[in-house]
């Protein structure tokens, strides 16, 4: 069956999360961080401007119109998207040799980049985050209060989008706790046949 393909040959240690803006992504990425060095997180290239506590190399690599032009032209990019107006692109080079050296990786892309990994690297193993509720991540996304209004309605917009390629992936993580999810995520990472099915 296709859904047991992300289990085996060379990617099976690509793992890709994705899912609606505000529905914690970050949040998990950031735990993952913490607690499981072991785990190798790919940093995203970023036309969007720092937000207030970001570093440079950490969260992103903030990039100039210009330079992200320049790395799509030269092929750098293992995929790239536009969310929300500005653009975010994954560099290829790092993850491939994080992956030729058996090292487990993660991506932590918007829909659209998870689709063109899907294209290009059907070994991945695809994970859609998803809210408690609606309701719930419409909450999350106003109360970050980072954003100005209309950047929030375009990510809302871009959420409900979101939610419906949930069918997309090969599972389904429900954020109801961010240590939780990353349980979930290590135990499928290290390839645990359980965790594999959602439920
Ligand atoms: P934020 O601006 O909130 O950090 O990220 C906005 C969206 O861009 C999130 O859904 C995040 O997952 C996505 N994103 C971050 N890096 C990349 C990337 O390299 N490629 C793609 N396609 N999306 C990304």
């Amino acid at each position: 069956p296709e859904k047991a393909s992300a289990f085996t040959g060379p990617g099976r240690r690509l793992t890709v999360l994705s899912g609606p803006s505000g529905v914690g992504k970050s949040t998990v990425v950031a735990e993952l961080r913490r607690a499981h060095p072991e785990v190798w997180l790919s940093v995203s290239v970023t036309t969007r401007k720092p937000r207030p506590g970001e570093t440079h190399g950490i969260e992103y690599f903030f990039a100039g119109d210009e330079e992200f032009d320049g790395l799509i032209a030269s092929g750098e990019l293992l995929e790239w998207a536009e969310f929300a107006g500005n653009r975010y692109g994954t560099p290829r080079t790092p993850v491939l040799e994080k992956l030729a050296a058996g090292v487990p990786t993660l991506l932590e892309i918007d829909l659209q980049g998870a689709r063109q990994v899907r294209a290009t690297m059907p070994e991945a193993l695809l994970v859609f985050l998803a809210p408690p509720s609606w309701e719930e991540l419409e909450k999350r996304l106003r109360g970050r209060g980072t954003e100005p209004e209309d950047v929030i309605a375009r990510r809302l917009a871009a959420g409900r989008i979101e939610m419906a390629a949930e069918k997309e992936f090969d599972l389904t993580l429900v954020n109801t706790s961010v240590q939780d999810v990353c349980h979930r995520l290590i135990a499928l990472m290290a390839d645990a046949p359980e965790a594999s099915r959602p439920g």
